[in-house]
């Protein structure tokens, strides 16, 4: 469902529990369905590959894989801190998401 869903590609978060606590970057990917979402340089695990026709060697590549949006918060780039999101309704009916601590608009 569109409009549903608390996170946006482009969004600037913040993983607030977990093993990658602490660290920020852009969603790169949204999973909705499952929830997840993949940001730039979070998460990185280590995948075999396997030797194809392709490439003659095998190896390990490293790859950002998805985290649990429960596990993230979108930063506010005015407060450059973690924010709970809240929902605004513009005069023109459009819906936006904004930071409940200062009312910064994030949907641009
Ligand atoms: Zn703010």
């Amino acid at each position: 469902m569109e409009g549903k869903f608390p996170l946006k590609k482009n969004d600037l978060v913040m993983v607030v529990s977990g093993k990658e606590r602490g660290k920020s970057g852009r969603v790169l990917r949204v999973f909705q369905q499952k929830n997840r979402i993949i940001i730039e340089k979070i998460n990185f695990i280590k995948k075999h590959t396997r030797a194809s026709g392709q490439t003659r060697q095998g190896g390990i590549i490293e790859k950002e894989a998805p985290v649990h949006i429960s596990n993230v918060m979108v930063i506010c780039e005015k407060c450059n801190l973690p924010v709970r999101v809240g929902k605004k309704i513009l005069d023109d009916g459009k819906k936006v998401r904004m930071c409940r601590k200062c009312g910064e608009i994030l949907d641009k």
